[in-house]
């Protein structure tokens, strides 16, 4: 279901809307992430939101609509673990502690 609704999202945001991803990068390992600079975005009828897995420190992204935001898949699609933090600019790299470094806009889809 989730994974049904994020490729309809993906594919809207290549067709109709507008979405500027920065790229960050961490100082120390090189681990990268390319999100936006909120940690979220609203599309047309709902949102994106990016989270990191404190388990097995995976980055994912996951959609909702606007009212159902209850239904929100809040697990880990990597490990099912349900430890995860939301994901912002200012959150050290999850690998390693280090400091992450704005890239800025690595893509901008319309
Ligand atoms: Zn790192
Ligand atoms: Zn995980």
């Amino acid at each position: 279901m989730v994974i049904t609704k994020v490729v309809m999202i993906l594919s809207l945001w290549e067709n109709n809307e507008v979405a500027e991803l920065n790229l960050y990068k961490c100082k120390k390992c090189g681990w990268e992430i390319e999100a936006p600079s909120e940690g979220a975005d609203i599309l047309m009828d709902g949102g994106i939101a990016y989270f990191i897995c404190n388990n097995c420190k995976n980055a994912f992204c996951r959609t909702f609509e606007f009212g159902n935001e209850d239904e929100l898949d809040m697990s880990c699609p990597k490990c099912k673990s349900q430890d995860i933090t939301g994901w912002k600019p200012e959150v050290i790299c999850p690998k390693c502690g280090g400091e992450l470094e704005d890239l800025g806009i690595s893509c901008l889809v319309d």
